[in-house]
């Protein structure tokens, strides 16, 4: 299947692989993490147990990847705290692709294992993707090209924009 290639992705993919070149790590999201915040990171949430990144793949616009910030590719290797702060952030993530995409419905599931699918097996992720009817195989069935209907910079304001934890107040930061 070809793809189309989008030079926003490009450059964030090889700045990606920059970084972890120029780093003791050799994750890829360990790298970002360290990064913080920012559209070139693709970093949307961090906090200290934490992260809500955007996938630099997408399956689809609004992508996102949820982490936890300690490198760990097991699932009951997680501390309470760390699942909880996961699931937590799973929930907001969820939430924010609603408000930003009005979706029909989301995807939220997890790869464990390179047998399972998980194309980055050492560090644990949580996968969301809002879905509309019908998007399935639109795109592949048409032209055999997967399009992107969106630029992961426009993912990213997108997300931030409308990014609340749960619990929060409408008037908090
Ligand atoms: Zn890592």
């Amino acid at each position: 299947m070809d793809r189309i290639h989008a030079s926003w992705r490009a450059a964030y993919v090889s700045d990606a692989t920059e970084q972890s070149r120029n780093s003791d790590s050799s994750c890829v999201f360990c790298d970002l993490i360290e990064r913080g915040v920012s559209k070139e990171s693709g970093i949307v949430f961090l906090d200290e147990l934490v992260c809500c990144i955007l996938n630099a793949y997408p399956y689809g616009s609004g992508h996102l990847l949820i982490l936890p910030r300690r490198h760990e590719a097991a699932l009951m290797a997680l501390s309470e705290d760390e699942s909880d702060a996961l699931w937590r952030t799973a929930r907001a993530a969820v939430g924010t692709l609603e408000r930003a995409y009005d979706p029909d419905g989301v995807n939220l599931g997890a790869n464990l294992g390179e047998a399972a699918g998980a194309g980055i097996p050492a560090h644990l992720h949580l996968h969301a993707l809002p879905r509309w009817s019908g998007d399935t195989n639109f795109m592949t069935s048409i032209s055999e090209t997967r399009v992107l209907p969106e630029s992961l910079a426009e993912t990213w304001d997108k997300v931030t924009g409308a990014w609340e934890n749960p619990g929060d107040t409408p008037s908090s930061p």
